[in-house]
């Protein structure tokens, strides 16, 4: 079955008309199971590899893909599933946790600026700098272990950060890196039954923490964050497609519908080999042969 249309469907990249409810966890479109999916996944998973080739012999664009999901909604399971076809060399993963010391002495993009994609790369952020208005919009007392001068922090910080990240992303698209956002949505039902595994396999339990009930407790205002960062920060540029998340099959087919297109607009070629260039293979192959 053909993907068509799928990364549109979840698209958002203006905030006019934004909100949050209008989009179902589980929303599976027309496919009806994983098995009914599977030949999409694994052609996406063979197109994305072909195509990172041409990316990085290419070497003028870089692509920057951003996860951001409450816990449980399937981030690294996507991200693994995204890397299992291309090739190690030209794709790098960056896991954002709360800020070191270090980090807390610099502004809040640099952390992860230091690990932006190289031209050629793609680069996946698992966490960003989005937290600085999603973790610390919900618990607003990290603000103050930020050590940002105290007369700067006032009623607009919140505003003035998307547009922060907005001119950021502006600067980064105009120099050739092209950024994707997903929001992996899943609904506070599903994240339940998936804790209770993570509780009841033992498999499982290291991936659970104390913490993650903590923040479910906050369900309300992460959804409410959420909602605001992608009204905010959501461009033609650099868009967010909020992604069904409680079906893992269906929320790795969206993202990598989202890859193949976005990498398939590129218009990515192996570079020209020239007179020159031809010369000398020439010569290198007579070589090789006359050994
Ligand atoms: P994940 O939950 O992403 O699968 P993990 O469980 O391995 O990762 P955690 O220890 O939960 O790792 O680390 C992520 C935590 O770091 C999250 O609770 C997140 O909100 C927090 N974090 C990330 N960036 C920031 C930030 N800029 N400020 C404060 N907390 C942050
Ligand atoms: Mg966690």
């Amino acid at each position: 079955m053909k993907t068509g249309k799928l990364a549109k469907t979840f698209r958002v990249e203006s905030g006019k008309h934004f909100r949050l409810k209008d989009f179902d966890p589980a929303d599976t479109g027309h496919w009806k199971s994983k098995d009914h999916a599977t030949e999409a996944l694994v052609e996406g998973i063979a197109r994305t590899a072909e195509l990172q080739d041409r990316l990085y012999a290419q070497n003028n664009w870089a692509l920057l893909l951003i996860f951001q999901a409450m816990d449980a909604a399937g981030k690294d399971g996507a991200i693994k599933h995204v890397m299992s076809g291309v090739n190690p060399q030209g794709c790098q993963v960056y896991s954002f946790k709360a800020p070191s010391e270090v980090e807390l002495q610099h502004d809040f993009l640099w952390r992860t600026t230091r690990d932006l994609p190289e031209r050629g790369h793609i680069g996946i952020f698992n966490r960003s700098y989005y937290e600085e208005v999603l973790v610390v919009r919900v618990h607003p007392e990290i603000l103050k272990s930020q050590k940002t001068p105290p007369s700067l922090v006032g009623k607009k910080i919140w505003e003035e950060r998307f547009e922060d990240i907005r001119c950021f992303e502006r600067h980064m698209a105009r120099s050739g890196t092209v950024i994707r956002k997903f929001f992996l949505h899943v609904s506070k039902k599903e994240q339940k039954n998936r804790f209770l595994e993570r509780l009841e396999q033992p498999e499982k339990n290291w991936k659970f923490s104390a913490g993650d009930v903590r923040e479910r407790a906050c369900w309300d205002d992460y959804q409410e964050a959420y909602g605001d960062m992608i009204r905010n920060t959501a461009t033609e540029h650099a868009p967010w497609y909020v992604v069904p998340a409680d079906n893992k099959w269906f929320t790795r087919l969206v993202i990598s519908t989202v890859i193949v297109d976005t990498l398939e607009s590129l218009d990515l070629q192996y570079p020209k080999v020239d007179a020159a260039k031809r010369k000398e293979l020439d010569a290198a192959k007579k070589g090789l042969l006359k050994e």
